[in-house]
């Protein structure tokens, strides 16, 4: 049976009524419903376009196979998995699609922990729903919605009960937050204030338009934000993607901090408070985050590329922090998944509890300089290509979880194929940029090299 793959790297997306039709939803909530049902299920939804159309097609899907619902409304991602356990749901389902542009939607699977599901569940309902095999329920036995809006409440008391309140009310932050006109309005400007700060919000309104910005939180995209933070004064701005599990920070001085910067000064204070702390991380992220793990004793745990794969490491071997270069941590004394207000939360308590400003933690880091290019390949090529890269630079030091990342003196060379294209991309990092555009080319000579012979 040919079983079509719908899942990408963190759920379900398309174009509204494209690729991501409403018969599509309704057909992936009695296939979810199938696999992890019967039970009560959790729903919510970002501010995007066709947010609650989906959502009401995702919920009779899953009615129709003997599910109760809990129906949350409009919520950050990191809020409905927050809540998934709390009101002891078998699972919890979001209709977002992230950081993705203003015409894009999706769905996103959680389990009961509230983890996103594993790759082998997300295979078990696209198996469903291609043999079209759905439980029916009985008439009688058909379960109702009901609606529940203390989600956000319970979300930001959770991460105030992760945070020093008495050191962060020492400090009096005034903050700039740009939500991007999605569901981050709905948590981080309320948290900011229970601390007592002083908040301006930008692109508050929620609008699946996106007429703000783009949904993802790139320098790029928050000029404004910038901006406003400089001409205000503020000590820092806040950044969320369209599902607000992300934040990018901006400094005092209206410079964005990259989110390796961010993650950096994280994980140096989290992985300080117990000897021996681990840090799961992919294999994209850089020597900044490798030189302040070191330096406090901790450990890093590589992993391939995506935040389920991290979220997943962290639950198999108890880590105390999970983090990704794009602005993505992962505080499991909160929970295991990206959450962009508690990231929020953790820096803002650094700032207040060691009385710097935001550029001074900045500057306390090393500075590296990466290289990005990319190369080509005949699709037929796209696999053995891997197979040649690997007998090439056997002998070589290197880490082989997802792509080859060649270990340097002072830095690395990153060579992975592309997820959605036909070509390798290369990274390097290095002391200085001469030698990091030195080393991309290396890696680049390499995917020549394992062209020719593939
Ligand atoms: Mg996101």
């Amino acid at each position: 049976m040919k079983n079509t793959k719908l899942f990408g790297t963190n759920g379900v997306r398309g174009v509204i009524n494209e690729t991501m039709t409403v018969d599509l939803v309704l057909n992936l909530g009695k296939a979810i419903g199938t696999v992890l049902g019967p039970g009560k299920m959790v729903v919510g939804r970002d501010a995007r376009k066709g947010g609650e159309m989906f959502s009401r097609a995702l919920i009779s899907g899953l009615l129709s196979t003997g599910c109760s619902i809990i129906d949350i409304g409009p919520v950050p991602t990191p809020t409905l998995q927050y809540v998934v356990p709390r009101m002891k749901c078998i699972a919890g389902i979001v209709v977002t699609a992230s950081h993705n542009p203003a015409e894009f939607n999706g769905i996103k699977v959680m389990a009961k922990n509230g983890v996103e599901v594993s790759r082998d569940k997300e295979g078990e309902i696209e198996a469903i729903l291609d043999s079209g095999k759905f439980t029916v329920s009985d008439w009688e036995n058909i379960l109702s919605v009901t609606h529940d809006k203390t989600a956000i409440s319970q979300h930001i008391e959770g991460i105030k009960s992760h945070v020093d309140r008495e050191i962060i009310a020492q400090k009096q932050l005034t903050v700039v937050v740009d939500s991007g006109n999605s569901v981050g309005s709905l948590v981080t400007p309320r948290l900011m204030r229970d601390f007592g700060y002083k908040v301006v919000s930008l692109n508050s309104q929620m609008d699946g338009s996106f007429p703000g910005r783009s949904p993802e939180p790139s320098p790029e995209n928050v000029v404004e934000l910038c901006r406003t933070v400089k001409s205000i004064s503020a000590d820092i701005g806040i950044a969320h993607d369209g599902d607000a599990d992300r934040a990018t920070f901006v400094d005092e001085t209206g410079n964005v901090v990259s989110g390796e910067q961010s993650l950096a000064i994280i994980a140096a204070r989290v992985l300080s408070r117990s000897k021996g702390s681990t840090l799961v991380t992919p294999v994209s992220s850089g020597k900044l985050t490798e030189d302040v793990v070191n330096k406090v004793g901790g450990n890093i745990d590589w992993t391939a590329v995506g935040s389920v794969v991290v979220s997943h490491r962290l639950g198999e071997i108890g880590g105390e922090l999970g983090g990704e270069e794009n602005g993505g941590v992962f505080y499991p004394p909160h929970q295991s998944v990206r959450d962009g207000a508690m990231t929020a939360a953790l820096l803002i308590e650094i700032m207040a509890a060691e009385d710097k400003k935001l550029s001074e933690l900045v500057a306390e880091l090393p500075v590296y300089y990466n290289t990005k290019r990319k190369m080509s390949i005949p699709v037929e090529k796209m696999t053995s290509m891997m197979d040649e890269l690997l007998k090439l630079s056997k002998g070589m030091k290197r880490i082989t979880i997802d792509g080859i990342k060649l270990l340097k003196d002072g830095g690395w060379i990153l060579i992975r194929p592309s997820g959605t294209e036909p070509l390798y991309r290369c990274y390097s990092e290095g002391p200085t940029q001469q030698e990091s555009d030195k080393w991309c080319d290396e890696g680049i000579t390499l995917i020549e090299d394992a062209l020719t012979q593939s």
